[in-house]
């Protein structure tokens, strides 16, 4: 962990332009490692270029902060399920979501087939490809393509512009994903899945392939953290409570395995995918959008979560960091 001072979480951001300033330090220091691997199980992501770094930060006053390569496009995967999962909330209803599908960690790989059989059926969390799944089953529609409509029109309002699909990475990951097959073939002879097995796969497996950029992924933190409402667009997306509950959920099941470990060091929700994506979020404050395909054994971008510990620091955005009040520096009632 790098050796920088911490700041307390409470008050506000700095000025934008000393802002601007520790996100180019983030940027230079991140830069400096060149540790782990481009993701190769889904065939297609093999080839994506492991320089490519790029950190972007939308504060919740609608200003914003870019360097390196914001506007490169990747997919999206794991962090998809991180919106749908506020969508469906938010359309539903947080409590029939959370009984179907839980809010607690599995401590265990993200497509563990075991979490489903210890648990009895029961998915645990939107966070693994057994909850992503159920959730996405969960999208109110009358058919599997008025789900997806849903699903890329509800994304895309977090982003604040049309999403697209990547359709080379989605026919690779189509024709290689026999495991969340056998998840979703799992669910349904459980009883936890209401529509078509092979249509929920589809419909999660296109929701991965949405492309997005470290812009995008830094204006939908920004609405998570302002109560629902994307401060670029001013479009409301979801309502304030949906985005307190996903933001618990980010902050249990965001990061794989290393969900703990990241809590401790960077004290933000947040959720990464296998393209090299991270998004994370301070409440009342920023989004930030994080983008550098080389990943630990977790899956988890390194630069990434690199750049995330150093502003997370530096910016005082680490949720847990306060500061002793001076004392008699509150003011006093008198009556
Ligand atoms: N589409 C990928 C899968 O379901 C997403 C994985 C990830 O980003 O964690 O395997």
């Amino acid at each position: 962990m790098e050796q920088i001072a911490q700041r307390a979480a409470t008050g506000t951001l700095p000025s934008w332009e000393q802002v601007d300033g520790i996100v180019a330090d983030a940027y230079r220091y991140a830069s400096q490692d060149t540790g782990g691997h481009v993701a190769d199980y889904i065939p297609a992501l093999a080839s994506a270029e492991p320089d490519l770094f790029g950190i972007s930060v939308a504060q919740t006053d609608g200003a914003t902060h870019g360097i390196g390569d914001v506007d490169v496009a990747f997919t999206i995967q794991s962090i998809s399920k991180a919106f749908v999962y506020a969508l469906v909330c938010d359309l539903i209803g947080h409590d029939s979501v959370r009984e179907r599908i839980g809010v607690n960690n599995t401590g265990l790989a993200f497509n563990s087939v075991i979490a489903i059989e210890l648990n009895d059926g029961h998915p645990m969390n939107p966070m693994v490809n057994a909850g992503a799944m159920a959730t996405t089953a969960l999208m109110p529609g009358a058919s599997a393509e008025e789900q997806w409509e849903a699903i890329r029109s509800g994304l895309s309002a977090f982003a604040g512009r049309p999403l697209r699909l990547d359709e080379d990475v989605l026919s690779s990951e189509a024709s290689t994903n026999h495991r969340n097959r056998a998840i979703a073939q799992l669910l349904h002879s459980y009883g936890r899945l209401d529509r078509d097995p092979s249509q929920v796969v589809e419909t999660y497996t296109r929701q991965c392939a949405l492309q997005v950029t470290a812009t995008d992924l830094a204006a939908m933190g920004s609405t998570l953290a302002d109560g629902g409402v994307n401060p670029i667009t001013g479009e409301r997306v979801v309502s304030a409570t949906v985005c307190r509950d996903t933001l618990a959920v980010l902050a249990a099941n965001g990061l794989y395995e290393r969900s703990g470990e990241w809590l401790f060091d960077i004290g933000l929700p947040a959720k990464s995918g296998v393209a090299g994506g991270i998004v994370a979020v301070c409440p009342g404050k920023a989004g930030i959008g994080l983008f550098s395909p080389r990943l630990d054994s977790a899956g988890n971008s390194i630069r990434g979560r690199l750049a995330a510990a150093h502003l997370s620091r530096a910016l005082g955005l680490n949720v847990f960091a306060s500061e002793a009040v001076v004392t008699g520096s509150a003011s006093q009632i008198v009556t």
